[in-house]
């Protein structure tokens, strides 16, 4: 039992009456009753189940008071990455975000530290070590086998509540979003979502969190000047890793996993794969983007064809999502996938800035769209203005 006086629950004992239907609600096991009942803050989830269900009102959740941390400022340390792994691999963006985490470093003077959870995952950490981080924590039992947002959650706030650390990088990854939200609800801090940069405030050392707003059209720096760990996510594909170094030697430590705890209220019946078509975006050298300019499934079929003799990738705007010529998973933009190809062939695309803020790590463009004024071409290494039945022909017709 954890008896944290800051902690966000708290029970109101004069208007306690004993009933104990708080503990009974509670699905994480998270209050323990005596006379009245204790609250295990590294247990509770924060969701409010046990304050709705008391029927005297003696249970209160507090919003946290500015300036006031739930982590004390003063004696956080490190620079942490989240690093996830995928099928016993790490995933790229760990490896992103250990080479940012390296550059902030440099300038905040915390150690990189990075962050496996799961059931088996420490075979990863000598590729974190030669990435960049100077010691690898490690939550390894085999009830993390499965990615369960809420367990995950748990064991690492209880992790980040006992290290204090000042940075927690996450991947913008379809696990680390939730996660990383669940995560800073839990330690009541700020999180920057879809960050596309981040630097270190020299007056302050304060984490700059850079990130488009509205609609793309500005770019924000946020800050989290009250409360830590400061959080932000960056999506795969944004950041550059650095090269590996495997002499490189770190420290592993191992956290106590003897309080895993399972959310009763979640149950893993079984495991399904979606079946994908095997394109990855992140890791492609070649990218066609598809806009809704291409306008047909034939054409896109035909361009499929030809983007497949030279093993490139076709994915596409959000407007030929929308239109039904490519699937929402290869959506390519804001709110879509990052990417960084050696070479991006845009076909039909105009150019709105939620579809090229994405293309910030794209080698060379292509763009192909009969609008000599279409705003792709402002970023365009070399632009063709004909139609996209037009261009099609040409090129095969030449033998590419
Ligand atoms: C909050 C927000 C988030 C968004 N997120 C994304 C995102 O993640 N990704 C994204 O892509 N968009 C996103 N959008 C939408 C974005 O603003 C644009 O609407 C979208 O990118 C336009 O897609 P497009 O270029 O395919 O279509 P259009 O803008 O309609 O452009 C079609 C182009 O095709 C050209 N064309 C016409 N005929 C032909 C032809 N025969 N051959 C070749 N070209 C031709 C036209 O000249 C035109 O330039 C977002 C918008 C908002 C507000
Ligand atoms: S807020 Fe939710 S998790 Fe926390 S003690 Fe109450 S019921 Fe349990
Ligand atoms: S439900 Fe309310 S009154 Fe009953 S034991 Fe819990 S805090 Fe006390």
């Amino acid at each position: 039992m954890n008896n944290d006086t800051s902690f966000a629950l708290r029970v109101l004992k004069e208007r306690c009456t004993g009933c104990g239907l708080c503990a009974d609600t509670c699905a994480y096991n998270a209050i323990k009753f005596a006379d009245v009942p204790e609250i295990d803050s590294y247990a509770c989830r924060l969701c409010g189940s046990c304050v709705q269900a008391c029927p005297a009102g003696a249970l209160q959740i507090s919003e946290p008071e500015t300036g006031k941390t739930a982590v004390p400022q003063e004696e956080t340390k490190g620079i942490w990455v989240l690093a996830e792994v995928e099928d016993g691999c790490l995933a790229p963006v760990a490896r992103e975000l250990l080479g940012k985490a390296v550059v902030l470093s440099e300038k905040l003077h915390h150690d990189v530290e990075a962050v496996l959870i799961g059931g088996n995952v420490s075979a990863c950490a000598s590729e974190l070590i030669a990435y960049g981080a100077r010691r690898v924590r490690i939550v390894e039992h085999e009830s993390l086998a499965a990615f369960i947002e809420e367990n995950y959650a748990c064991e690492l706030v209880r992790l980040v509540r006992e290290c204090r650390p000042e940075i927690l990088l996450v991947g913008a990854t379809p696990r680390g979003r939730g996660l990383s939200a669940r995560m800073a609800a839990l330690l009541q801090t700020g999180l920057t979502a879809d960050c596309t940069e981040l630097d270190i405030d020299s007056d302050t050392g304060l984490l700059l969190q850079i990130r488009p707003a509205f609609g793309g059209n500005l770019m924000a720096t946020i800050k989290t000047p009250a409360h830590r760990p400061q959080m932000a996510s960056v999506r795969p594909g944004v950041m550059k890793a650095s090269e590996p170094d495997y002499s490189r030697s770190g420290e592993v430590v191992y956290a106590d996993v003897s309080k895993v705890s399972s959310d009763r209220r979640i149950r893993l019946i079984r495991e399904t794969v979606e079946a994908s078509c095997g394109d990855s975006l992140e890791n492609s050298r070649i990218v066609v983007g598809i806009g809704r300019g291409v306008k047909s499934l034939d054409m896109v079929n035909r361009i499929r064809e030809w983007a497949a003799r030279f093993g490139a990738v076709v994915a596409g705007s959000r407007a030929a999502v929308e239109a039904g010529l490519i699937d929402a998973h290869m959506q390519v933009g804001q709110t879509g996938h990052a990417i960084s190809p050696d070479l991006y062939i845009a076909i039909g695309i105009s150019g709105q800035i939620q579809h090229t803020a994405a293309l910030a790590g794209a080698k060379k463009i292509i763009a192909i769209n009969p609008d000599r004024t279409a705003p792709i071409f402002g970023i365009a290494d070399y632009g063709w203005a004909v139609s996209a039945e037009e261009a099609l022909s040409q090129l095969t017709a030449g033998g590419l």
